[in-house]
């Protein structure tokens, strides 16, 4: 082990460091000592200096347990004590002094040492570590060679693996990824031709300069080359444990909000929480306007959904962002410095500012918010403007005005993703010159009424700042999926929808209905479809028991995509998990996953459900989740194509891989593991699909019954296998024949539609004569109104998204049995899909006042 000494003029910056580069390796494996400071005056104010005496008892310290030491020092009388304490030192220990920039080499060296680099890896990573602010910012220096020393002759192995998370590779998952190498040769390369970069290299990692989509080639060598690749694969498919989106080019357009519905229903979306489809965003069309030039009330703006949910409230705009300051005004020499100063203390304020709102905060929000803290305090930016005034005679504003915009350009340069942080700059830059003005800090209106947040753009401040406030929705006209918008409304569980032109034509105070599934606002909607929004916005809590008034159990469980969901799911005390969707572990990968990769990705969702039944889809891939490697061809009609089961017919080891990998996870973990297959049409396909799974070792095997096909012969199906559950998204798309992504065609994706009742009916007929259960997984189960009615259908338990299993909960607590089955015998007799409603409501409306 390499220890590392930090030498800093200043005792804070000096443990600001240390506490950024822990962060990095999650405070593992690193042994670093900081010698900063020249003690504390009289009044106990922190003398700012370095202290030969304390770098030198600094390397004894670590001298006893590490191989060696690096010297990273700030400023230049730094280097002075850092060579006069090799003189003083006591210990022999072999000590490298790093001519490295502070922070960005300690970073690297911290992690490189946590990887288990040598004295000589360390150093050099350190030496390195500006190559990657060099490379991203376009600067013409060269980026420094390869520091890992050239491979063995050997094979290699080899595995491809996609960016998931929307940051890309910055230095959180590159620290994670040297982490997980544990000291084996690993190597990424990006496809097709990008650079190469050593796993144990923070600065190479950074300089791969890896984003959202692209693919990655892993190779490793030598001793636990598969295990380096396993963990460092598990780290790619898991987006880095950030929240991460439907990729681009994977098609899923539709299929992966939280759907609360507003009353339409139309099927899609049924919830994993993972996010909201990124499907291609309607044209930006601008919407009518009064004389006043505000967009009137009836209008429906359309934009990018970004965050799932439905509320309405009225519109509060942003404050305006500050007008730019004049740039004619030249500052006398001598008032120069004091211009200085003023920027200094603001830049201070606003960090400071900052940090007591992070203190505040928890997850993202506290992320992002740590992020403005730091570009407040980046010294380039401070020194930037600095020489602005001091050369050219600017006003401390103009000065922050002119510096932030030459970092703003340079990352918008970057394009794509990159370029959306510009907004941090300039949230950061309003702040700091708010602060030199004397004016009001720009942001977020205070209110004591909900609200929705309608602005060009929200600063990451803005939007971190909104949790546990008035606001209910947010609304931008710029924007896309990936901004701190669109991660933070997520993470609060705002519904949100970006790139929505015009909308801050919109008048404050006008009612709006914004709906984050379906990416639209409507302007002054109706009192009915408002009331309903507000009545689906408020969470009801579960009590963890599904059950009748007469106290008859009906489980209710959870809808998951991978083992963040799971976590989520068991929080809002699901009772097990009714459907997960195993295609959502391996959306946008080109090359089927490992067996050992599956183990790893299924064990993280039945960890969180102990002793508890998780029901498990075998991959449905295609149609509205198309994988590459298990869809080959374009379909003409890929809903009618070789899609969820039907794939086991070209590719019978895709499956048979996945039944051993569920096998495998099964064994590993107590939860009870049920396999049901996708898109099954016929008994022969039940039956084939049961022997095999029983064959690979799973006890309990069931089919989705999402086919009309499948549901007219549940009868037989039910002799051959222990339980079916309903994809009511599937089945009511294939029995109206109406595609369940056209919005258009919404009323008839609806599973109300009595046909789609009776097929339900047959089927949990089938299931009581058969004495097996019955479960629903598609969105019908998440309706309140409509569990009363699958419970009088024969129903046995109902999946859903979880934030879903309050609602329905208490409306079936709300009535017994007896109640349950003349409300379904009303939906079986009704001839249209309202009517059923009506019917319903009628007969609930005696017992429950639903
Ligand atoms: C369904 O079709 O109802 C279902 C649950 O499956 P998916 O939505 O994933 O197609
Ligand atoms: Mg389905």
């Amino acid at each position: 082990m390499i220890g590392i000494v930090a030498v800093s003029h200043s005792a804070r910056l000096g443990e600001a460091a240390l506490e950024l580069a822990l962060q990095m390796v999650q405070g593992a494996g690193a042994r670093v000592r900081v010698a900063a400071g020249a003690g504390t005056d009289a009044d106990g104010t922190p003398i700012l200096g370095t202290d030969a005496l304390a770098v030198a008892g600094a390397i004894d310290e670590l001298a006893g347990d590490c191989d060696g030491v690096l010297v990273l020092m700030d400023l230049g009388s730094a280097v002075l004590s850092a060579e006069l304490a090799l003189e003083l030192r006591l210990s022999d220990v072999p000590v490298r002094l790093a001519p490295a920039p502070f922070v960005e080499g300690l970073l690297a060296a911290v992690v490189s040492a946590a990887a288990g680099g040598d004295l000589d890896t360390v150093a050099a990573e350190a030496s390195a570590a500006l190559g990657a602010k060099t490379g991203q910012l376009g600067a013409e220096e060269p980026v420094p060679e390869q520091v890992a020393p050239s491979r063995p002759a050997g094979d290699a192995q080899t595995r491809r693996v996609l960016v998931r998370n929307p940051q890309g590779l910055h230095a959180r998952p590159a620290a994670l990824i040297a982490e997980a190498s544990g000291g084996v040769d690993v190597r990424l390369r990006r496809l097709p031709d990008g650079p190469e970069a050593a796993a144990a290299s923070l600065s190479r990692l950074l300089i791969l300069g890896a984003r959202q989509g692209d693919e990655i080639e892993i190779s490793a060598h030598g001793a636990d080359a598969a295990g380096a690749l396993d963990r460092i694969a598990a780290l790619f498919d898991d987006g880095f444990g950030e929240a991460t989106d439907s990729l681009p080019g994977n098609g899923n357009g539709n299929g992966n909000g939280n759907g609360t519905g507003t009353g339409t229903g139309n099927g899609n979306g049924n919830g994993t929480g993972t996010g909201v489809g990124t499907g291609s965003a309607p044209e930006p069309v601008a919407p009518p306007r009064d004389a006043a030039g505000a967009v009137t009330a009836g209008d429906v703006l359309r934009g990018r959904g970004v965050s799932p949910g439905v509320a309405a409230a009225s519109v509060v705009h942003l404050a305006p962002s500050l007008p730019e300051p004049d740039g004619g005004v030249v500052v006398a020499e001598s008032e120069r410095a004091a211009e200085v100063s003023a920027v200094e203390r603001a830049t201070v304020a606003v960090a400071e500012h900052l940090r007591a709102r992070s203190a505040e905060s928890t997850g993202e929000a506290r992320e992002i918010l740590d992020a403005a803290r730091l570009i407040a305090s980046d010294p380039e930016l401070l020194a930037d403007a600095r020489a602005l005034v001091l050369s050219q005679g600017r006003t401390a504003a103009r000065a922050v005005w002119e510096a932030a915009r030459s970092h703003e350009t340079a990352l918008e340069a970057l394009g794509g993703r990159i370029a959306e942080r510009v907004a941090d700059i300039r949230d950061v830059r309003d702040r700091v010159i708010a602060v030199i003005l004397g004016l009001d800090l720009p942001g977020v209106p205070e209110r004591e009424e909900p609200f929705v947040l309608v602005a060009v753009d929200l600063s990451p401040a803005d939007t971190a700042a909104l949790g546990g406030g008035r606001c209910v929705a947010l609304v931008t006209e710029q924007g896309g999926p990936t901004s701190h918008t669109a991660i933070i409304a997520r993470s609060l569980g705002l519904p949100a929808v970006v790139g929505v032109t015009g909308a801050t034509g919109i008048r404050e105070g006008e009612i709006v209905l914004v709906d984050g599934d379906r990416g639209t606002v409507e302007v002054g909607p109706d009192e009915e479809r408002v009331a309903s929004a507000r009545a689906a916005a408020v969470v009801v809590e579960f009590d963890g028991q599904g059950r009748s008034a007469d106290g008859h159990p009906l489980a209710l469980l959870a809808n998951v995509g991978g083992a963040a969901d799971a976590l989520a799911a068991a929080e809002a005390r699901a009772e097990g998990v009714g459907l997960f969707r195993t295609e959502f572990c391996f959306l946008g990968r080109t090359d089927a996953p490992s067996v050992d990769e599956q183990v790893i990705a299924y064990r993280g969702v039945l960890a969180a459900f102990p002793g508890r039944k998780v029901v498990v889809r075998t991959l449905d891939a295609g149609s509205d989740k198309p994988l590459p490697f298990a869809n080959v061809d374009d379909e003409e009609n890929p809903a009618l194509g070789v899609r969820g089961l039907r794939i086991a017919r070209r590719s019978p080891r895709l499956l048979d891989d996945q039944l051993r990998a569920l096998a495998l996870a099964a064994a590993a973990e107590s939860a009870l593991v049920e396999v049901m297959a996708p898109m099954v049409a016929t008994v022969e396909e039940a039956a084939e699909f049961a022997e095999r799974a029983r064959g690979a070792g799973i006890d309990r095997v069931g089919i989705m019954i999402e086919t009309p096909s499948a549901a007219l012969l549940a009868t037989e199906i039910f002799e051959v296998v222990d339980f079916v559950s309903l994809g009511t998204n599937d089945l009511a798309q294939y029995t109206l024949a109406a595609d369940r992504l056209l919005s258009e065609l919404g009323d008839l994706n609806d599973p109300w539609q009595p046909a789609v009742l009776r097929l339900i009916g047959a089927v949990g007929a089938a299931g009581r004569a058969a004495g097996k259960p019955v479960g629903v997984c598609g969105e019908a189960a998440a309706d309140p109104a409509l569990a009363p009615v699958l419970a009088g259908l024969g129903v046995t338990s109902l999946s859903m998204a979880p934030r879903a299993l309050g609602r329905v909960g208490a409306a079936l607590a709300a009535v017994d049995q007896d109640a349950c089955r003349r409300a379904a015998d009303a939906a079986l007799a009704a001839p249209t899909a309202s009517a059923a409603r009506e019917a319903v409501g009628a007969v609930l409306a005696d017992v429950s006042g639903l």
